[in-house]
């Protein structure tokens, strides 16, 4: 296919490499003539690495850089900027992310390139739709959302907008499929698939920290090492740059008419005016000058505790651990919260309040303990609590007591969002788990990952952090709710209705 890519920053160069090297023709264009000389060399260079690492051969990569052409101008008309006089049978826009510029650069297309010529627009957070509405012919253009790096990334989200015409989404799922990426459609909504399942893990995050349930560092443990993420929430957003983070939870947030479950928080925006960007800035939640640390930062070492003190487990959750000692009148109560709280715990059964700590069953099995205290916990008991549970090995990390401990709100929320996202018919509950993967990098699909922990169980955790806070932020969606009674993957698409 003969595509010219306008835009030749970050994106631009990206989906550049990608489309010769997947044997397509590429007309590379941008406002600035340095950019696209820029870009060139960029490709040429990355070519010429893939060959030095026996990922190419010389010939393929030979022939991937003839197949890029730079051009003088976007507007340049078919016949004359071609080389061949062939038109491009499509623009791959990605040029800065503004509406007016978009429509400026799709409406002077409009007037050179052929009619048949199909548009797509790179954007990550404008509507489809309204960049369509204002070119003559909005049934040319859908989205084609790609991920930076885009060679490495192999995501690509479709968007048809609402006036795109049959066969545009069908040509471009087409393309990125026989060029070695995955595509996925997503219908025309803030944050498209990714961007939106995204705000489950962020704004979760935020809500512990503007809570004082633990500092940044012990939650990006957790998330790490008890949920298997490979990056812990804050370290993630000082990679992304807190702006761009903040930008999406907003552009989300508003989108979705101020939905609950996708709610930001109010911490960003001091921490951006004090240059608090992340990596971009050398300061972030973690610093990254020169002998910093960064997210390795040591641990807090808990030390003291007596690794024999009894203990006794309440509920059928977890089996005490071994003690020498039969549990008696000083011995530690350990209770596994589900979504409930200690301090409930203590209240209903009538525990005793200075020895009892939260235990979460999701940390168990995993290389990381979380242990929750209470402003009634003595010194001591967190002590011998810890030394309890590190007794075979484990890391402990201690967070103060919230329904639902850590690791089981980040979850809740993920899976929650991801089920509003099947809910809204926005994506496939398939896609939705392969887009989440492959474009967050979680260890599974968010739908996978809630019927792993079981859908009823998942069901009992958010209705009891609904119960508990009564935010109606941990209000179970409709689908997730419905699957979990009826003992349904939370991965079952949507019944058909009779036409
Ligand atoms: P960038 O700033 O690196 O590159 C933008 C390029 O567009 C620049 O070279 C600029 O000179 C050029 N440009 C600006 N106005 C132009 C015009 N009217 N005509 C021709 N060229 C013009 O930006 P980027 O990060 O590559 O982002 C480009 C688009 O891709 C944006 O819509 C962005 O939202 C989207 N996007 C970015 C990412 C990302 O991670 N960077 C991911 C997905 C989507």
């Amino acid at each position: 296919m003969r595509i010219r890519v306008v835009g030749a920053g970050t994106m631009g160069r990206g989906i550049a490499q990608w489309a010769v090297t997947a044997g397509h023709t590429v007309e590379l264009a941008d406002a600035r003539p340095e950019a696209v000389a820029d870009a060139v060399a960029f490709v040429h260079a990355m070519l010429e690495r893939a060959v030095a690492k026996g990922r190419t051969s010389r010939a393929a990569a030979d022939r991937a850089r003839a197949a890029l052409v730079p051009l003088d101008s976007p507007y340049d008309a078919a016949s004359g900027s071609a080389h061949d006089g062939t038109a491009p049978e499509l623009v791959i826009e990605a040029v800065l992310e503004d509406l007016d510029v978009k429509v400026e650069l799709f409406t002077g297309l409009e007037r050179t390139l052929p009619a048949a010529t199909v548009f797509a627009t790179n954007t990550s957070s404008l509507s489809v739709t309204r960049i369509g509405a204002r070119l003559d012919d909005p049934g040319r253009l859908a989205g084609l959302h790609f991920f930076n790096p885009v060679p490495l990334m192999k995501l690509v989200e479709v968007v048809p907008g609402t006036a795109t015409r049959a066969g545009v989404t069908e040509l471009l799922t087409a393309l990125v499929a026989d060029s070695g990426h995955r595509p996925v459609t997503v219908a025309d909504t803030p944050g498209f698939l990714v961007n939106h399942a995204g705000r489950g893990l962020v704004t979760e995050a935020f809500a512990l920290l503007e809570e004082s349930v633990a500092g940044h560092p012990a939650l990006d443990r957790i998330a790490r090492d008890v949920l298997g993420l490979r990056m812990g929430p804050f370290e993630l957003m000082d990679l992304t740059g807190l702006d761009v983070t903040a930008s999406v939870m907003d552009t989300v947030w508003d989108g979705f008419r101020h939905a609950d479950r996708l709610r930001p928080s109010y911490l960003p925006a001091n921490r951006l005016a004090a240059g608090l960007y992340g990596r971009k800035s050398r300061r972030g939640f973690y610093a990254y000058g020169e002998g910093e640390a960064g997210p390795s930062l040591p641990e807090p070492l808990i030390e003291g505790g007596d690794p024999a003190r009894a203990v006794r487990v309440t509920g059928s959750e977890l089996a005490a651990p071994a003690t020498p000692h039969e549990p008696g009148d000083d011995a530690l109560v350990l209770v596994p919260t589900w979504g409930t709280s200690v301090a409930a715990a203590v209240a209903e059964q009538g525990l005793p309040a200075e020895r009892t700590l939260g235990v979460d069953p999701l940390s168990l099995d995993t290389p990381r303990r979380v242990l929750a205290i209470t402003p009634a916990t003595g010194e001591d008991a967190v002590r011998d609590a810890v030394a309890v549970l590190a007794r075979d090995g484990h890391a402990v990390t201690v967070v103060r007591d919230t329904a639902g401990s850590v690791a089981q709100r980040l979850l809740a929320s993920i899976v929650n969002v991801a089920t509003g996202i099947a809910e809204r018919g926005i994506a496939e509950p398939d896609d939705i788990d392969v887009a989440v993967t492959l474009g967050l990098g979680y260890p599974r699909g968010p739908l996978a990952w809630g019927d792993g922990v079981c859908a009823a169980r998942m069901l009992t955790l958010l209705r009891a952090l609904h119960t508990e806070t009564g935010d109606p932020r941990y209000r179970p969606t409709p689908w997730l709710t419905h699957r979990a009674c009826l003992g349904l993957p939370l991965s079952t698409p949507m019944p058909r209705l009779p036409e």
